[in-house]
């Protein structure tokens, strides 16, 4: 079993490099200011674009407290899914917060063309967080040329090594799957009802990966401890949709997993006895889809 690292997040305050040591060992590994990167030695790379929550001082500057707490980050995945099951897969996972430019959001798309038509949802530049609290200071939301610059330096180079990667990974293993890591509130009125389950798959509702892969990913699941939905709420966001291609053997899947399996909400602290409980699951997950993608390169 893999080892939990001593934590680096030990509040909520915003830090430039955002990953614990494990990603590190044994690949190739760049940290660019905007993501850090690990080249992929077998055909799964994991994507965290929602891990960071550091936010430049220029654009600090212009938002609330609650804007600079970034609290809609999707804390720790790096940390969750820094197990034995994917030591050799590629991992891409974002500095900065989703406050300064989402990257699950088409940065080509027209402004007013959400991600999920006729329910609520943030945009690329989210102006609100999800509890509905204002993210900038009266004023001072960005203009068009600062949603450019945004989009240049932040969006394109995450989504530029997404690419190649997938390509690359594509090319030399004749098959890419790329796992899709977020994490959310179990409780935000404002995007669902209720509470939401413990695992929420999304497949662009069977568009984004061979239903093989999801079949077996569903006879992992534990029949009791965690619940799961495929395609509720969250079928999968832009980078899912967007990069999957079944037909030409690239694969994905989103994983949005409740933040109520592995932290204290209300504080952003990992709570170590929620996630080795969770972590187990998670790992048989990674190992479905490997089992899945081993049978596929026969
Ligand atoms: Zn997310």
């Amino acid at each position: 079993m893999f080892v939990l690292r001593a934590s680096l997040y030990s509040t909520a305050m915003p830090r430039r490099i955002a990953l614990t040591g494990g990603w590190e060992t044994g690949h190739i590994m760049v940290k660019s200011d905007i993501y850090s990167f690990r080249e992929a030695d077998y055909p799964l790379l994991v994507s965290i674009p929602h891990n960071g929550f550091a936010i430049p001082e220029e654009v600090s500057a212009t938002m609330t407290e609650v804007g600079k707490s970034s609290r809609d980050t999707d804390w720790f995945l790096d940390r969750l899914y820094d197990f034995d099951v994917t030591n050799d897969a590629g991992m891409i996972a974002s500095h900065y917060s989703r406050y300064v430019v989402d990257l699950n959001r088409d940065a080509n798309a027209p402004s007013n063309q959400s991600l999920y038509p006729g329910q609520n949802t943030t945009g690329l530049f989210p102006k609100i967080t999800f509890d509905q609290s204002p993210i900038y200071l009266a004023g001072k939301e960005p203009d068009a040329d600062e949603r450019s610059r945004r989009i240049e330096r932040f969006w394109h180079p995450y989504h530029d090594q997404l690419n190649s990667e997938l390509k690359r990974m594509r090319a030399k293993f004749g098959i890419a799957v790329l796992f899709e890591a977020h994490s959310i509130e179990s409780e935000l009125p404002f995007l669902f009802e209720g509470v939401l389950p413990d695992l929420n798959f999304g497949t662009n509702t069977g568009k984004s990966c061979s239903e093989s892969m999801a079949d077996a990913i569903k006879s992992t699941l534990p029949d009791a401890g965690y619940s799961h939905v495929f395609n509720g709420r969250f079928v999968g966001g832009f980078i899912t949709r967007h990069y999957a291609n079944p037909t030409d053997r690239i694969h994905s899947i989103q994983l949005e997993l409740s933040q109520a399996t592995y932290m204290d909400q209300s504080t952003k602290n990992w709570l170590p006895n929620k996630a080795a409980a969770v972590q187990p699951v998670l790992r048989s997950v990674i190992l479905a889809i490997r089992g899945w993608i081993d049978k596929q390169k026969k």
